[in-house]
């Protein structure tokens, strides 16, 4: 059956119907991110009562708050890509192209498509209402009780009112693994060694000519003259660069800082660290031809934390196993990004590919928590070691391990386990995953009523 149909599907479901309070689910999605919103939905079309709880005012997370604008590892990089995410994100990019609101796909380290922010949380608004999940925005979860080996509740705080929910279970979906963190299921921050993936400021520039052609080596050339005068403080050189649909703004990922997101000191100290960057940007900005009258439209509004705590999973997915194109019998969900690892010490970047510039699967054990059996990861608390997590962190991967993480924590919800026969019919029925030799079959298609190809975020 695929995701629209399942749309009417739902509204006939009678299995977890209303025989619960409003506070009793069987499914709770911490984090209303990309992660969040693929798994409250999945949980939602697979017949859960789901509640997705996000502490800001809106869906999208890193996409509405920390100013990520494309959405990456929904193609591959061959020549030419194929898609390899599909169902929550497809359903994601048909409505967004039926507002005009997202491009289509660029290369550059990897594929991508540049979206409209605004849209993009109407859209997210619209795809978890029409699929039956309850929504509580400005709800953060402050505490999180677990019974022997399960996730039993969590607290809830709305300016300075506190409600206590409970579930069957769980996904952790906040980035950060505060619901894993805070209920005591086993975590750690980065990887082994202290490696963790440098955190970023967005910017965005307004005031630049839709014309203009702007592009990684002129933002580099820039920084570097701007250097020169005595302009300052820089950190990154270089970054992908993006230009938005409507207003061509300019968004780019280079204000940079070492810090500890958990660490509310060192946060503070990169956010003001990256403002006063960001001034000095747009100085050198503004020496790029045709930029000379750009401004600063925003930062972040947050900064932006790659990496931070990951779950402890029953497996932990390694770059290794992307290299051999390792098959899992658990697969759940395809990845299509590279090792994208921005470096702390020299706030350099590079990017690794998957081999053949392919796909590669993901495994169900890398959502699954080690030592809480009703407790799920997805999007960037996943499990992978280094360079696995570096690739599997981002927005289409992360919709897609959401989605599959919701299908399963609405079978333990239903059933008190996983079949996972049983979850990979579901999953190809909400249309996410799709056969090795359907995706043989597929070849890049722009989302229908796409905008143009935007040529400014050619670099
Ligand atoms: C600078 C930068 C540039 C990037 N560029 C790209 C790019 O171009 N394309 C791309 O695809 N990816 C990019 N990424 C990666 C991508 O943004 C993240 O990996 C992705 O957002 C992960 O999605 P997520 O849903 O797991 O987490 P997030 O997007 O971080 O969402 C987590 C959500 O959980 C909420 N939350 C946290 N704690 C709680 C709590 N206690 N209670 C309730 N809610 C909570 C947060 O408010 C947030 O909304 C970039 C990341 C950075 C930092």
């Amino acid at each position: 059956m695929k995701y629209s149909l399942l749309f009417s599907r739902i509204v006939a479901l009678t299995r977890f119907q209303n025989t619960r309070q409003d506070c009793e689910f069987d499914v709770i999605v911490g984090g209303g991110g990309a992660a969040g919103v693929g798994a409250a939905v999945g949980a939602s079309l697979a017949g859960a009562k789901t509640l997705l709880v996000e502490s800001g005012g809106s869906l999208g997370g890193a996409a509405s708050l920390r100013g990520v604008i494309t959405y990456c590892g929904v193609y591959t990089f061959e020549d030419p890509p194929r898609q390899v995410v599909h169902g929550v994100m497809q359903e994601v990019l048909k409505r967004l192209a039926r507002r005009s609101a997202v491009t289509g796909p660029h290369r550059h380290r990897g594929v991508f498509l540049v979206f409209d922010p605004e849209a993009n949380k109407r859209v997210l608004d619209q795809i978890c209402l029409d699929a039956g999940v309850n929504l509580s925005l400005h709800s953060r979860a402050i505490r999180a009780h677990k019974e022997g080996d399960r996730l039993a509740g969590i607290v809830l705080e709305t300016a300075g009112e506190f409600s206590e929910v409970t579930a069957n279970s769980f996904v952790d979906a906040t980035g950060e693994a505060n619901l894993a963190h805070l209920a005591g299921a086993s975590t750690r921050y980065g990887n082994a060694g202290n490696q963790l993936n440098l955190g970023s400021l967005a910017t965005r520039f307004g005031g630049i000519s839709a014309e203009a052609s702007v592009t990684a080596d002129d933002i580099a050339a820039a920084v570097a003259e701007s250097r020169e005068r005595g302009i300052g403080p820089f950190s990154k050189d270089r970054s992908v660069v993006c230009r938005l649909p409507y207003s061509a703004d300019l968004v780019i990922y280079v204000a940079s800082h070492d810090y500890d997101p958990r660490n509310r000191s060192s946060i503070t100290e990169a956010e003001l660290a990256g403002r006063r960057q960001a001034e000095a940007y747009l100085e050198a900005v503004r020496t790029i031809p045709g930029c000379e009258r750009a401004y600063l439209v925003s930062t972040g509004p947050e900064f932006g934390t790659r990496e931070s705590r990951h779950l402890n999973c029953e497996y932990r997915l390694t770059w290794r196993d992307v290299m051999d194109r390792r098959g899992f019998e658990d697969c759940i969900a395809l990845g299509a990004w590279g090792a994208e690892w921005h470096e702390r010490e020299t706030f350099g970047s590079v990017m690794e590919a998957a081999p053949g510039n392919g796909f590669y699967q993901i495994p169900l054990g890398c959502l699954r928590s080690v030592d809480t059996c009703n407790l799920l990861a997805a999007g960037r608390t996943a499990d992978g070691d280094r360079k696995a997590g570096a690739a599997i962190r981002v927005l289409g991967t992360a919709i897609a391990t959401g989605q599959a993480a919701g299908a399963a924590a609405s079978q333990i919800a239903d059933i008190g386990g996983i079949s996972v026969p049983d979850l990979q019919r579901e999953l190809f029925e909400q249309g996410q995953t799709a056969t090795p030799e359907q995706l043989a079959e597929m070849r890049v298609k722009p989302p229908q009523g796409s905008a143009a190809e935007f040529d400014g975020a050619s670099h």
